[in-house]
């Protein structure tokens, strides 16, 4: 008896796909947008989508134009108990509604604006809800922080691995050193410092890291997206996402007609920078005017696309990876039970291996062959590189489509059915425990953002009374 409940555990952890992730991703791809049920399409067949907190720590020290948070978020205090007891809530309904595992960002106002402790009690309340957590930062830290934040009151490791998405720009104003930046070259050195930082802490203690840039595009700095993308590529970060700015948030912050920035121009100014396509079409997240993503590898200055979407081999080994690994859990999985997940399904569909071997080639053949590879791997040159436009969509559209989708309703409006379009295939969901919807991003700030800074300024003051 005892023997066939161990199996049963065994038969049960070695599964490839958690099934809740199957039941998450089927009900994910029948509710997408007919137009986003692509070939290319992440969403339903291999993820379930990025998630985000709010309402955590609304509360920043820098000045962005435009910032996506209302005019209340800065009069909100940050208070550790909150976040914590917020954190918790939100997780567990993401869990609850989208399974075991998905990645998270810890998002807010400024998160190193919260006591080291309480940071990292959020990320560990993330990783027990089985989220990869995100911090998202304006970078303005020191390693002190970095260190306190680490490591436990004895000096040991909190974590194997920390991330963080870094956010450069020079539409911030404030920074130390750099308050008020004329173009984006000059952040260059805060940019590298930030990577620095990290490598330190991975000398000293062992902890690894993946970091992210982040960069706001108006058509302020439009032009510099080329300058960014060549030397950022180069600093040690594994992604560059790059945000064309929307009018959300706090309209006091808003300069200029961001209309004007659209996500093929970010683009064009990206391959422009790195001398070379990068493209993205081989794989798609959510909706195309929404998002675009580029998965590859640098090999010393130039980047290697890891599906090439002129070639079709590359295009039937993403399609074989959809049908037969999707939804496997890659990155949370230790590597003894993976390698069981992916023997398992190997043994249903054993002519994968030879599709994973000639697509490897392939990507060897892309970065110059196996030699130049291998060379480049041993002087540490090659790194995973991934490059994404998040296009934001305008508070004024996002409301009405909204309100449509709230109601179960359709319109011939085509501008709101676009967005109303773009929202039902969204990748970045938000909580709300007290009435258990989960919401997009853009509807969070441009929609509910207002109304809850308003409530949590009256929660949290900055001066307490008496
Ligand atoms: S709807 Fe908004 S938050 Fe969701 S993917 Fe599109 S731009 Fe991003």
């Amino acid at each position: 008896m005892r023997v066939r409940s161990l199996w049963g555990r065994i038969e049960e952890a070695s599964r490839p796909v958690h099934p809740t992730t199957r039941r998450v991703l089927d009900e994910r791809w029948a509710a997408l947008p007919a137009a986003a049920r692509t070939d290319a399409q992440t969403v339903g067949r291999h993820a379930v989508g990025c998630e985000g907190t709010h309402g955590v720590f609304p509360r920043c020290n820098l000045t962005c134009s435009p910032c996506y948070h209302s005019k209340d978020a800065n009069k909100v205090r940050v208070d550790g108990e909150h976040t914590l007891a917020q954190v918790e809530a939100q997780m567990r309904l993401l869990e609850e509604r989208r399974g075991p595992r998905a990645h998270a960002q810890l998002i807010g106002g400024e998160v190193s604006l919260l006591d080291p402790d309480d940071h990292a009690a959020a990320l560990l309340i993330m990783r027990a809800h089985g989220r990869e957590p995100m911090s998202m930062t304006h970078g303005d830290f020191d390693i002190d922080y970095l260190r306190a934040l680490a490591l436990d009151g004895d000096g040991n490791p909190r974590f194997r691995r920390l991330s963080f998405a870094a956010h450069f720009d020079s539409l911030m104003r404030g920074r130390r050193g750099m308050p008020s930046p004329k173009s984006e070259a000059e952040l260059n050195p805060f940019r590298a410092r930030f990577v620095a930082m990290f490598r330190q802490l991975r000398r000293e203690h062992g902890i690894r890291s993946y970091l992210a840039h982040n960069m706001t595009v108006t058509p302020a700095n439009l032009d510099e997206v080329s300058v960014v993308a060549a030397d950022v590529s180069a600093m040690g970060y594994s992604m560059l996402s790059f945000q064309p700015a929307a009018h959300v948030g706090d309209e006091r912050r808003w300069k200029g007609d961001y209309r004007t920035v659209g996500i093929d121009d970010v683009w064009a100014r990206l391959e422009a920078g790195l001398g070379q396509q990068v493209a993205w079409q081989a794989v798609q997240f959510g909706d195309a005017r929404c998002n675009r993503t580029a998965f590859g590898f640098r090999v010393g200055d130039s980047w290697v696309p890891f599906l090439d979407p002129t070639s079709p081999a590359d295009l039937n080994a993403r399609d074989r990876f959809f049908a037969h690994f999707g939804g496997v859990n890659f990155g949370g999985t230790p590597p003894v039970w993976l390698t069981v997940k992916l023997l398992r399904v190997l043994r249903r569909h054993p002519g994968d291996s030879v599709v994973a071997l000639r697509w490897a080639q392939r990507c060897s053949v892309r970065s110059g062959g196996w030699l130049r590879l291998v060379r480049s791997c041993r002087k540490q040159e090659v790194r995973l590189m991934t490059y994404v436009v998040h296009n934001f969509i305008d508070a004024a559209d996002v409301a009405p489509a909204w309100q449509l989708m709230q109601a179960g309703r359709t319109t011939d409006d085509l501008a709101v059915a676009a967005t109303r379009e773009r929202l039902a295939a969204c990748t970045y969901a938000m909580a709300h425990p007290e009435t258990g919807e989960l919401v997009p991003a853009c509807v969070q700030h441009s929609v509910l953002d207002r109304s809850e800074n308003a409530q949590l300024r009256t929660l949290l003051p900055l001066t307490c009374a008496g």
